[in-house]
């Protein structure tokens, strides 16, 4: 029997339209509605004419925005920005999702997916593993994603044949491999510096980085929640000297643990100087803090309403990162839907498959097909546009000219 898509197996993708697209009527306000009694009551008048001259925002804004109780008007002030930039298309990505290895010697506090050499559970894939799960996926995928833990052995060439193999598979897909946190570990493995570890890696077949890793900045929470990972500091060098080197990343930041407002400014504010300098971050990730196995315990995670001001607050600090992903396998596809109305453009992907999230308790599928991304973008009222990795729309044509052969993953 064939397995009945995620969104009937879940009944959650769709959502009302009426709701989705928060249409107020009635005595009902609408919660996209920006108007100024509004705004004065919240007393953000002044932040919202900042945003329509297209000032930045500064962090005694971004206190004053998390410190809002009307969380639906932080969503519409993002909503606002979002709407301004992109209408309101949607994006999502046709892209598979690897995890070589969870042996990693980081041994995070919030991680539920690391193990030890030898442990249950603990596993590394070897590079024919990798190479079939790339062969079986379907030619329409377009990005190839790979993380994995720093395993204490894996050499660099380890990482350069997978690439190659990668590329000499699925020529056309863009390689979105290995987070600052790995690039650091490889370089530290082989002694080697990070400017030579991306350069090799990037005549393997790497195009550009994904923006795990970051967590949160703050040295005193950093401190607790991942001890022996690379600094704050160390994890924007990385993506600077990529982005110097012309491959670009995407950036992220956990919340909801033992980090508080003050923290996700500092971070967010970090992230924006980083593009200043660089300019390489195509997209920013909010993770939010997922609780089961893991070492952090009596952290309850953030509700959902914190998920989505976190979400519309990052829309509106990082004015200069283009893009805002709402990630559906950490916040669900529900809350993932929701999150489009705050601030969010883009939706992820097809992912295939995924074990780090799902290792910290995400209900979420494993794995989407077009029809269902697209039918959640619709769902709720907005415009699904296929993108590939670096955030290029792929026209639907492109896929005949291409020879993709359009098959789905199911
Ligand atoms: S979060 Fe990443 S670096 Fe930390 S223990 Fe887990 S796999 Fe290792």
């Amino acid at each position: 029997m064939t397995e009945a898509p995620a969104w009937t197996r879940q009944d959650r993708c769709r959502l009302p339209r009426e709701a989705a697209t928060f249409s107020g009527t009635g005595q009902h306000p609408n919660p996209m509605d920006l108007n100024t009694a509004r705004l004065r009551t919240a007393g953000l008048t002044d932040v919202f004419e900042k945003l329509r001259a297209d000032q930045r925002l500064d962090r005694k804004d971004g206190e004053r925005l998390f410190a809002c109780p009307d969380t639906t008007l932080i969503g519409a002030l993002a909503h606002f920005i979002r709407t301004r930039r992109y209408g309101l298309k949607t994006t999502y990505v046709l892209n598979q999702q690897i995890n070589y290895t969870n042996i990693c010697q980081n041994r995070c506090l919030f991680c539920s997916y690391q193990r030890e050499t030898g442990q249950s559970g603990a596993f590394q894939l070897e590079l024919r593993d990798i190479l079939e799960k790339v062969q079986h996926s379907p030619a329409s995928i377009t990005e190839v994603h790979i993380v994995g833990g720093c395993h204490p052995e894996l050499p660099l060439g380890f990482f350069e044949d997978m690439l190659a193999g990668i590329k000499s598979v699925r020529p056309r897909a863009i390689l979105k491999c290995f987070t600052p946190v790995e690039i650091a570990h490889f370089a530290r493995l082989e002694g080697l510096s990070v400017t030579t570890v991306l350069k090799r890696l990037h005549r393997a077949g790497l195009d550009m980085l994904p923006g795990g890793g970051a967590e949160i900045f703050a040295p005193r929470v950093r401190k607790r929640i991942c001890p022996r990972k690379i600094s704050g500091a160390e994890w924007l060098d990385v993506c600077g000297q990529a982005h110097r080197l012309g491959l670009p990343t995407n950036c992220t930041m956990l919340f909801g643990h033992l980090e508080n407002e003050h923290d996700r400014l500092e971070h967010l504010d970090l992230l924006r100087r980083q593009q200043d300098e660089t300019g390489g971050f195509l997209c920013f990730i909010p993770l939010p803090f997922l609780t089961a196995n893991n070492r952090l315990s009596g952290v309850r995670g953030p509700s959902g309403l914190e998920e989505l001001k976190t979400v519309a607050v990052s829309r509106l600090m990082l004015d200069n990162i283009p893009h805002i992903k709402s990630y559906w396998v950490m916040l669900g596809l529900m809350q993932a839907q929701a999150a489009l109305y705050f601030g969010a453009d883009d939706l992820d992907g097809t992912v295939v498959e995924e074990r780090i999230g799902h290792m910290a308790g995400a209900d979420s599928p494993q794995i989407l097909s077009r029809a269902e991304l697209q039918e959640m973008i619709h769902g709720c009222g907005l415009v699904a546009v296929e993108r590939d990795a670096r955030f290029e729309p792929i026209p639907p044509a492109a896929e005949r000219l291409t020879g993709h052969d359009g098959a789905e993953p199911q």
